[in-house]
């Protein structure tokens, strides 16, 4: 028995691994925009009864004690240019040190020489006396302390107007690029020789080293690069400390932000990626290429033999009904994607899960028995320091945003954030994945979580973001001829982030409530409109805590401050860590703010007109008052 399995799984694996084409197809269509109009009258019905209605001619008020609409949200201004609102939390030094930081970084040549002149800097002054400066200019703009007890002040102060934290410890190595592409090339390749791949959409899943500085063209994103085992449960240990952090300063209502990337070997995460890939485009190979949404898609005993006959691959009809009845987890006949999936979960052991081609022998087996045995250490202590990480933010009652990085990562990523979600989000969400709605895969990803999270019953907590690493991700489909993963435009992403954002809203009302969460990660002030309007239309209220905000510490706080204060859910992604550490991630950040002037141009007219009329009305002093 055990024999025949293994030839079945040989098998499969050939089918899956090396029988892949190219199968990225995109869901065709299948989203319908949600007419607004004709369900704002539904979501009205659907509204819960007021406990204790307001009379008629009363208008209705917020806990923050503000008129309510008829949708039962506070009145705000969605254009986003009320600059008393926005800088209510700031005192006049705070709105002065903005301007300076914003129109240095409208500077080029201050910008492209940003290290050098930060480098002299600190030469001339000493360490003392330019972490003062930092913490006067850029440092106290963007980053709020050194540690969970200096970054107090902020969270609390930014908390007393409705603003929460994200916890992001933000510490960055200053490698150059060289040894960025050393590290990274040392760190994503096995030492055992790999199947010669000729399939451009499975070779993406290898490392090159002309991307091997992940950092290249990112801003926004922090980015680890491994060196060893020991600095891994560093790292693993600084995330705990995060989670004591957030616990301690934000009294748990704040989460913790964590990168996989800095919790073990990048290599295993591309070997991850590769096998589910590979498997997933099998499934839809096998399905069949058509317009169903893949989650309703299945097959039967008979379209299974079908296909594998099709593909050339010999398999006798005692193999192929094993191999069904194997997969059929529901023994309903049919196989559908969580029962595909479930493939990879033989085991249920997380390092087991994972096989791959041994191409000296041919045979399949299972990933770890293909690495060396270092490498299969490096697997369990991955997955011991994820495991480690999300079983601790449970026991603190802390919520633990697992961050999206670059596509090739993605995959292992996401698969690892819906393990840990299925593992710990039994009666509330506790992990929450990142969805980059700059992919065009992104939709049916997230369709395909939400069913999985349905059908098994645990929270389902996700960020939406656009999306950091697009012209790096561009860049290298195009080197490596795969297709381009990125929508081809930005109103092309823009849409494919409110398709998303649509599809969890009309997922929330299926579920039982609170079991479906979101934060709309972005600046964006036509996203955060689409947002709010939306919200509207479905019968969300901000009070229901269902959908949230998440915007930088520094950035954009003209949408954050006035929405926290009429009583969304509204966070801030707060970087904290000592400052010469810090610097790396500030250089380039300063990178950003050049990039997207017209944006930081309205933050600056808003500030401008917020000193002004502070001072006109004699308020050469302003002390911030919470509501
Ligand atoms: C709280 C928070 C958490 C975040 N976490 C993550 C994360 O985990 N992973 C991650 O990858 N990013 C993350 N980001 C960054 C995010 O993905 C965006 O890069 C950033 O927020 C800018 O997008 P925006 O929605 O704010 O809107 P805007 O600033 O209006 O968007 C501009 C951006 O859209 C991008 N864009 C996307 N698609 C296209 C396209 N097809 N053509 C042209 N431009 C396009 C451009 O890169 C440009 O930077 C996070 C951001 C925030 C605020």
């Amino acid at each position: 028995m055990a024999r025949a399995f293994g030839r079945l799984s040989s098998q499969f694996y050939k089918l899956v691994v090396l029988g892949h084409r190219s199968q990225f197809s995109q869901p065709t269509a299948t989203y319908r925009l949600t007419a607004f109009k004709s369900t704002l009258a539904s979501a009205r019905q659907q509204e819960e009864p007021d406990p204790t209605p307001d009379s008629d001619d009363k208008p209705k008020r917020s806990v923050t004690n503000r008129v309510l609409d008829e949708y039962g949200h506070p009145y705000v201004d969605l254009s986003f240019n009320n600059a008393e609102e926005a800088y209510r939390s700031k005192g006049n030094f705070e709105i002065i040190r903005s301007l300076l930081v914003f129109n240095l970084c409208s500077i080029n040549y201050l910008v492209d020489k940003n290290k050098e002149i930060l480098r002299v800097m600190r030469k001339i002054l000493g360490k003392t006396l330019f972490e003062k400066v930092m913490k006067l200019s850029f440092y106290g703009h963007f980053v709020a302390g050194e540690d969970q007890n200096s970054i107090r002040p902020t969270v609390e102060k930014n908390m007393s107007y409705g603003v929460k934290s994200i916890l992001d410890y933000s510490v960055e190595k200053d490698l150059s690029t060289e040894e960025a592409k050393k590290a990274e090339m040392m760190s994503c390749v096995s030492d055992l020789p790999s199947a010669e791949l000729k399939d451009p959409e499975i070779k993406r899943y290898r490392a090159h080293e002309e991307f091997g500085d992940r950092r290249d063209k990112v801003f926004e994103a922090r980015t680890y690069f491994y060196k060893d085992e020991e600095a891994c449960d560093e790292n693993m240990n600084i995330f705990l400390d995060c989670i004591d952090a957030v616990s301690g300063a934000t009294d748990g209502s704040g989460f913790a932000a964590i990168k996989l990337t800095a919790l073990g070997r990048p290599q295993l995460l591309l070997q991850m990626s590769e096998v589910l890939v590979s498997t997933r485009a099998m499934f839809d190979r096998i399905a069949g290429h058509n317009d169903q949404e893949v989650v309703l898609k299945s097959f039967r005993e008979k379209d299974f033999r079908k296909s594998l006959k099709g593909m050339g691959i010999p398999m006798s009809r005692d193999e192929t009904k094993k191999w069904f009845t194997f997969l059929d987890i529901g023994q309903d006949g049919e196989i559908d994607l969580l029962d595909w999936d479930n493939l990879l979960e033989v085991s249920m052991s997380l390092h087991k899960v994972f096989n791959r081609v041994n191409v000296q022998t041919g045979e399949i087996e299972p990933l770890v028995t293909a690495l060396t045995e270092e490498e299969e250490n490096q697997m369990k202590n991955m997955l011991y320091r994820v495991n480690k990480i999300a079983k601790y933010a449970s026991q603190q009652g802390v919520r633990v945003m697992i961050d999206a990085e670059q596509t090739y990562f993605q995959p292992a990523i996401s698969r690892l954030a819906m393990e840990m979600m299925r593992k710990f989000n039994k009666d509330r969400a506790v992990i929450f994945n990142t969805y980059q709605c700059y992919l065009k895969s992104t939709l049916n990803n997230i369709k395909i979580d939400l069913d999985l999270a349905r059908r098994e019953n645990f929270y389902f907590g996700a960020k939406l973001v656009r999306g950091a690493y697009m012209e790096q991700e561009r860049e290298r489909a195009m080197t490596l001829n795969y297709e381009d993963p990125i929508c081809p435009d930005f109103e092309s992403t823009s849409q494919n982030y409110h398709r998303v954002l649509e599809e969890v809203m009309e997922t929330i009302p299926k579920r039982e409530r609170g079991q479906v969460s979101v934060m709309v990660a972005s600046h964006n002030e036509k996203t955060i409109k689409y947002t709010v309007e939306a919200m509207k239309a479905h019968g969300i209220r901000p009070a229901d805590k269902l959908i949230c905000f998440g915007q930088l510490l520094g950035m954009c706080d003209q949408v954050s401050f006035p929405l926290g204060q009429a009583g969304y859910s509204v966070y801030k992604y707060v970087p904290y860590g000592p400052v010469e550490d810090v610097i790396p991630y500030l250089s380039r950040r300063a990178m950003e703010n050049k990039g997207i002037l017209t944006k930081v141009k309205k933050e600056k007219q808003l500030l401008w007109q917020e000193l002004r009329r502070r001072l006109g009305r004699g308020k050469l002093i302003y002390r911030p008052r919470p509501n």
